[in-house]
């Protein structure tokens, strides 16, 4: 089915056309960093203004484009995120589809995040993803492996505290390196020594729990470091000392390994076919390298997506609005609830709706 879709759930305002077999037409993303970035963090009143301006706009250049003719579904981020935002997107979405009496998919975030290492920006069919798929979701606000099976993803572990996105963010802000945090640790962490500093992985005593993550006993460390270094905030952002350099790249040692550590685990268990990594911090190269590297090393086929399918898009929430439509499920364009949370038990379950 040919699929408009929209994302609005934070502060990219993201719309996509995508053809029948999830094939990317056209993936256009406004990011609002600039708005954002004086304030080290989203801003959720102002996130809602400026999608109410920009989704317009981008709905305007996909109209150019000729795009929007022959649309069989409509895909939208139903939750979670800013409640703001998602209600620009939900009441775009419904009122779309109901003045063009298209069926409407309402898509979990995390939803889209899982489908994304299989998709290309070239134009071809998205894959289908293989049951027992493993993967990784590591963004602003989620850190979890996830277990494909019968077209939902099952959650395996998940973090007890801050998410590894938000730590890169908030490691950047306390060196007064702006924000989002992640692509300039990860560009100056380049440059650095990772073995300089050494920093401890959690122990988690719970039984049922061993193979969940923490970051912000690390993100602590890392701070307190910067400040004995006297180096938080930086007196020169653009050129960081030495020092600051190895401790970013031995920070980012320690995210990396320790996302990657629950692996050997999990595939011994679940025997995967795939394992796959998604979300904004799989942009990071170095998880990029050493996802690829232990792939070659295990023979295990890897997926991750290309760039611009690893932060917010629409076009992820396209494809996993197409999958749901095939299996029966759509949403009602005159009843639509946005959710900002969701209680995980796993892809295919619903938040409640209520805050
Ligand atoms: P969620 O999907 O959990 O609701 P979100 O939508 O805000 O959260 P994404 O847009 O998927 O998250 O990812 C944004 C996060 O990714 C930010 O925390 C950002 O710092 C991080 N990030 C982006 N690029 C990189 C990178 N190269 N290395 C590490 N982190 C990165
Ligand atoms: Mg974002
Ligand atoms: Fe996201």
């Amino acid at each position: 089915m040919k699929t408009l879709a929209i994302e609005t759930s934070c502060d990219e305002t993201s719309v996509a056309v995508l053809g029948p077999q999830g094939e990317v037409l056209a993936n256009l993303v406004s990011s609002q960093v600039a708005v954002h970035a004086p304030y080290l963090g989203v801003v959720p009143e102002l996130a809602a203004r400026h999608h109410v301006e920009v989704l317009p706009r981008l709905m305007g250049a996909l109209e150019q484009q000729g795009l929007l003719g022959d649309l069989e579904l409509v895909a939208v981020t139903q939750g979670p995120g800013l409640i703001g935002s998602l209600l620009v997107g939900t009441c775009y979405a419904s009122a779309f589809a109901y003045a063009r009496n298209l069926p409407l998919s309402a898509v979990d975030h995390l939803e889209g995040h899982l489908v994304s290492p299989f998709m290309n920006l070239e134009g071809r069919p998205a894959e289908a993803i293989p049951d027992g798929a493993l993967t990784l979701v590591v963004s602003g606000g989620h850190s979890s492996y996830f277990l494909f099976s019968q077209g939902r993803g099952v959650p395996l572990n998940r973090t007890r505290d801050d998410a590894a996105g938000e730590v890169f963010d908030k490691v950047a802000a306390a060196l007064g390196l702006g924000y989002p945090g992640g692509p300039v640790v990860d560009r100056l962490a380049e440059n650095g020594d990772p073995s300089a500093f050494r920093f401890s992985p959690p122990r988690i005593k719970d039984p049922h729990g061993e193979l969940d993550f923490s970051f912000s006993g690390l993100k602590s460390a890392v701070i307190r470091k910067a400040q004995e270094l006297g180096l938080a905030p930086l007196s020169d952002p653009q050129n960081p000392p030495r020092e600051a350099l190895d401790l970013l790249a031995s920070f980012r040692a320690a995210v990396v390994s320790w996302l990657l550590a629950p692996l050997e685990v999990f595939c011994q268990r679940y025997q995967p076919p795939v394992v796959a990594a998604a979300g904004g911090v799989a942009a990071n190269r170095l998880l990029r390298s050493e996802l690829q590297r232990w792939g070659e090393a295990s023979g295990v086929r890897v997926r991750i997506p290309p760039l611009a399918l690893t932060t917010d898009n629409a076009a992820m929430i396209g494809r996993a609005g197409q999958l749901r439509a095939a299996a029966g499920l759509l949403a009602d364009p005159l009843g639509l609830e946005p959710y900002a949370r969701v209680s995980w038990k796993g892809s295919g379950e619903r938040g409640t709706g209520k805050r």
